[in-house]
């Protein structure tokens, strides 16, 4: 691959975001369920495209249309007629917009006191209705990059769109499940501001960790991020399904090298193509055109009160490096802030820490000590951790508060209490005089090493008492 200098390029790309989140569904109170099960009816529907407010009709519109397509719709028990669009969408989510406002406050963002909620023509039949409900919510934002601020042009909730059906029974249909119609997504758009692969990169980095952060949906899909790229003469491009971070750079410069040989040809056109896991990228379609958006009329003006603004900015979630730079604060090792942001266990962390102040012992009793009892007792991880509640966990740091056990004795009562043992009889200290046992296996084999007697009084009181203790009784006796 070339180098390139992309300030001699002029390169200019915008990241595109959309982000699901982890709620009911946008404009009713459906789940936000993806079913693998079969639907329980099918809807055909054909699809007519319609003049915009403008009068112009959409050319990617027409584009559709020349394919002459019927739609089917898969519907399930978990769908209703809002996603059918025989009834008028619900009341916007309410949890929804909260989240969207936790992300707009993260990203800095102005946020609009009054909206209107749009609809925005949608052409390939991925909407029953023909077109996909969204609302602006923030706007003006920036994200913190190494390379300075990144301005954040505006963030959008809307409704995500149906998903494509497993395959197409009939030529000329298209399959659409319905169970995806409706979730609430927010979009980000950065606006044309990155000028080097790099940027684009670290951008959807730091977004992608900002939205982590944030009550959204996780794994596969979950997520979708779209590039806006241009170079000096060439017409803007729009990549679809930009999602491997390791692959981001690479996509970048493989758009650039495509450019410039359609610049030399001659051959540049608008379009929206598709990231391939390779790299490049393949045409899906023209772009569409300005022709796009209307009013909602079913839908009354959204008001984000001041009252309902407060109450996002007391309920904002904390970043994870945020949290990071806390827990290093504490002065936790990488390792074990690596399994409290993983494991998303912070919350239980500071609930702990203030019922016995002991940050080592606290991330180690959540996130170290389950996994080596599972190993040891060869039980399984899920169910030590199952066992080993937030309650359990409390009730055993109370009980060194209270000096009924020393710290040094978590690790066997949390044991104990993964093997079934009794919270209370696995927190009673078996009354074991150790200087008195010492004295008697001393008097029993006389002339061992500290270490054989040690083994020794590990054998006879293993799961009763720990080494520890043991080991610091038999100092204070054999020096
Ligand atoms: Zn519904």
């Amino acid at each position: 691959m070339e180098n390139y200098d992309f300030e001699k390029l002029g390169l200019k790309a915008g990241l595109e975001i959309h982000q699901q989140l982890e709620t009911n569904k946008l404009f009713c109170n459906c789940p936000s369920i993806l079913r693998k099960d079969s639907p329980i009816f099918k809807v055909k529907r054909k699809f007519n495209p319609v003049s915009g407010e403008s009068g112009k009709i959409d050319e990617a519109a027409l584009h559709e249309k020349q394919k002459n397509l019927e739609f089917i719709y898969e519907v399930f028990d978990t769908n209703c007629l809002v996603e059918l669009d025989e009834e008028p969408p619900h009341k916007i989510n309410e949890e929804a917009l909260k989240i969207c406002l936790h992300i707009c406050i993260l990203l800095n963002c102005k946020i609009l006191p009054l909206t209107q909620i749009m609809r925005k023509t949608v052409i390939d039949g991925s909407n029953t209705s023909g077109f996909q409900r969204t609302v602006l919510i923030g706007y003006d934002g920036f994200v913190e990059t190494s390379f300075g601020k990144v301005p954040i042009d505006f963030i959008f909730l809307e409704e995500d769109s149906a998903r494509p059906g497993d395959n197409s029974e009939e030529e000329n249909s298209k399959v659409y499940k319905l169970d995806r119609l409706g979730i609430p997504l927010v979009e980000i758009s950065t606006g044309p501001h990155l000028k080097t692969p790099s940027q684009i990169k670290e951008t959807a980095l730091k977004i992608g960790e900002i939205l982590r952060a944030c009550k959204v949906k996780r794994g596969i899909g979950t997520i979708r991020q779209d590039l806006n790229i241009s170079i000096k003469g060439a017409e803007r491009v729009e990549i679809k399904g930009f999602q491997n971070p390791d692959m981001m750079e690479t996509t970048v410069l493989k758009e650039i090298e495509r450019q410039l040989s359609c610049i030399k040809k001659g051959i540049c056109k608008k379009e929206v193509r598709k990231a391939n896991t390779d790299g490049t990228s393949s045409f899906l379609r023209p772009m569409p055109g300005e022709a796009r958006m209307y009013p909602e009329t079913d839908l009354a003006l959204l008001k984000i009160s001041k009252e309902i603004l407060d109450e996002a900015k007391k309920t904002l979630p904390k970043l994870s490096s945020e949290t990071k730079k806390f827990l290093k604060e504490q002065g936790l090792n990488e390792e074990l802030i690596k399994f409290i942001t993983e494991e998303n266990r912070l919350e239980d962390y500071k609930y702990l820490m203030n019922v016995w102040n002991n940050p080592k012992l606290i991330a180690n009793s959540l996130c170290v000590y389950p996994k080596e009892i599972s190993v040891r007792e060869k039980i399984d991880l899920r169910n030590v951790k199952k066992t080993l509640t937030l309650d359990v966990l409390e009730n055993v740091f109370s009980a060194i508060k209270e000096g009924k056990i020393s710290e040094n004795d978590v690790k066997l009562i949390l044991t104990k209490i993964s093997r079934g043992e009794k919270i209370e009889d696995a927190l009673k200290k078996e009354k074991i005089d150790l200087k008195e046992e010492i004295n008697k296996i001393i008097k029993e084999k006389p002339c061992l090493s500290k270490n054989a007697y040690m083994g020794l009084l590990m054998a006879k009181f293993k799961g009763q008492i720990n080494g520890k203790e043991i080991m610091d009784e038999l100092n204070k006796i054999i020096s």
